[in-house]
């Protein structure tokens, strides 16, 4: 039997599934030699028109889509409206460039202007390029690029997939998406796996798959196989059933097989992610991202706009615990009323707690609006600060917290210091948690936004779990409870060896919650040590993964 082709890349959105592929129609350039416009009138009003068709044909996916696809479709068709693309492709036109290569232009103008602001508000780059490519295939009369109409279940292969071509998926003929670009934070993961649709991304080499090659994706292991064998296919189908099994078996608390209780909480963003969580059995919040509330905003949100948006996080919650994080603003969640002028470096800049000590009245406002949301609500409401990197930090925020009566005062342990010297730092608090997306990023050097970076970023890495542990033992010395909150904490053979190192609650992406879950009642307390111990023994992440696959429970292994 011919060997299979197995490709490899990172898998964002869990499950299993097959079929043939289908690749992705290339974006339509325009042509090198586009004459310039005899009447200019007439070339504005055409760019005009292609801008508002292509508006109209994404308000009218949006309308039959939901949810955060339809807000991501909206927005995308916003941009298509706005009239401020077609005065700069105007000016192209004056200029003497052809309708489609002014079109262009003009979105790498504003591309240009919205890089420049990084972060977030660069991630629109992507919808503002799809924008115009959709524009200039109208102007030249040609499909638009993109998902090809789908006519049986196939598997989606892409360099990359606009957000709105991602949130125009039909779920019942995508078995998967495979993509060669993307991150595990990108707007493909993100989609993908709200519809529950496995996706593989950073798969190098996938456009290089011939169209109608059946592949098998496997969206937790994050690889994808060519021309699979029937084997190979039963044994990931038998294996997706064993984990449905396995997860449909577990509810309530987080506990090891002895006993040990470990919370496990969610991670949420917004009040979409707060219905997720509610759907599932977790125990509150361990992680509210304030910024994400407040990622448009112009202005910043006044002490009853913000009491509002808490409480209506903080009801569902009622009798749960809600660890709520204040403003982490700067570097890749850049905030428009938060932004201390450029940097050469905003990830080592005045991001999170710093931006906290140069602007006190935001943390202030936002201090008071938690206060006034938890009278509201019968919720044992947590505050913890970003980015803490010294003592004097967490007790400067400590100090703010109780002065707004607040009851409970804790930091993020995600800079490389405050690992390090945790016995001192966890002193000053009423809890801990781990970030451990900034804290691969600082103690690798490497930026957590660059997907190729990956390897380095990967938690496993035996640097990452040695903070880890230094935590722990600072934690337990201090008598000081510890969570985790990075992504980290959802992949359950990792929350296994956070346990061993003194974690006491995992916070995760809601849907992660019965694979932690399965595997911690699989395994003592002193199983976990055991496991936290060989990964640390390991020389590098992947042979640091391998030996805490070695020591784990045989029917925990066979669902990974
Ligand atoms: C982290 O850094 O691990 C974390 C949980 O915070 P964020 O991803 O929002 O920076
Ligand atoms: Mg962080």
């Amino acid at each position: 039997m011919a060997d299979e082709q197995v490709r490899t890349g990172l898998g964002v959105s869990g499950g299993f599934a097959h079929g043939p592929v289908v690749v992705v129609a290339p974006t339509v350039r325009a042509p090198r030699d586009e004459p310039p416009p005899d009447d200019v009138g007439a070339a504005a009003a055409s760019v005009t028109t292609a801008l508002a068709d292509v508006a109209t044909e994404l308000e009218r996916r949006a309308a039959s889509t939901r949810g955060e696809a339809a807000e991501i479709l909206t927005a995308t068709a916003l941009i298509a409206r706005d009239r401020s693309l077609v005065t700069a492709a105007r000016a192209h036109l004056d200029a003497g460039e052809g309708p489609a290569t002014a079109t262009e232009s003009a979105v790498e103008d504003f591309a240009a202007q919205l890089e420049a602001v990084g972060g977030y508000v660069a991630e629109r780059v992507a919808d503002l390029r799809d924008v115009g490519a959709r524009a200039v295939a109208h102007l030249l009369g040609v499909p638009a690029p993109g998902v090809p109409r789908l006519t049986e279940r196939s598997v989606v292969v892409a360099d990359d997939l606009a957000p709105a071509e991602t949130a125009a998926l039909d779920r019942d003929l995508v078995a998967a998406i495979v993509t060669s670009a993307g991150g595990r934070t990108g707007h493909t993961a993100i989609i993908a796996a709200q519809r529950e649709i496995p996706a593989v991304v950073q798969c190098r080499g996938a456009t290089d798959i011939a169209p109608g090659t059946i592949v098998a994706v496997d969206g937790d292991e994050g690889s994808v196989t060519l021309a699979p064998h029937e084997e190979t296919l039963a044994a990931l189908a038998r294996r997706t059933e064993l984990r449905a099994a396995a997860l449909a078996a577990g509810r309530g608390p987080g506990r090891t097989s002895d006993g040990h209780p470990v919370a496990l909480l969610a991670n949420v963003g917004d009040v979409a992610d707060v219905e997720e969580a509610t759907a599932q059995d977790v125990e509150g919040v361990g992680l509210l991202r304030t910024e994400f509330l407040f990622l448009s905003a112009k202005a910043a949100p006044t002490l009853h706009e913000q009491a509002e948006a808490y409480r209506r996080v903080l009801a569902p919650f009622a009798g749960r615990r809600v660890v709520v994080r204040t403003l982490d603003a700067g570097a890749d969640k850049p905030l428009a009323f938060a932004d201390l002028g450029p940097e050469d470096n905003p990830a080592l800049g005045r991001r999170g707690m710093r931006l906290s000590r140069a602007r006190p009245d935001l943390l202030d406002t936002q201090l008071a609006a938690l206060a006034d949301a938890a009278r509201d609500t019968d919720t044992d409401l947590r505050v913890m600060a970003p980015m803490i990197a010294t003592v004097e930090e967490a007790a400067w925020f400590v100090e703010r917290v109780r002065a707004h009566g607040l009851p409970s005062a804790g930091v993020m342990v995600e800079v490389p210091a405050a690992a390090l010297r945790s016995r001192q730092v966890l002193a000053e608090v009423d809890f801990a948690s781990i970030g451990t997306n900034d804290l691969a990023q600082y103690t690798l050097a490497a930026d957590r936004t660059q997907g190729e970076l990956a390897d380095l970023l990967d938690p496993w890495q035996p640097a990452v779990l040695d903070l880890v542990a230094a935590t722990g033992e600072g934690a337990a010395a201090t008598g000081t409870p510890l969570g985790v909150c990075g992504e980290a904490g959802g992949d359950p053979l990792l929350a296994l060896v956070l346990v061993g190192l003194g974690a006491t609650s995992l916070s995760m992406a809601p849907s992660r919650a019965p694979m932690v879950r399965y595997a911690l009642a699989r395994h003592t307390l002193a199983a976990c040590r055991d496991i936290a111990h060989a990964a640390r023994g390991a020389a590098d992440a992947s042979r640091a993964r391998r030996a805490a696959l070695d020591l784990a429970d045989p029917g925990l292994r066979e669902l990974l």
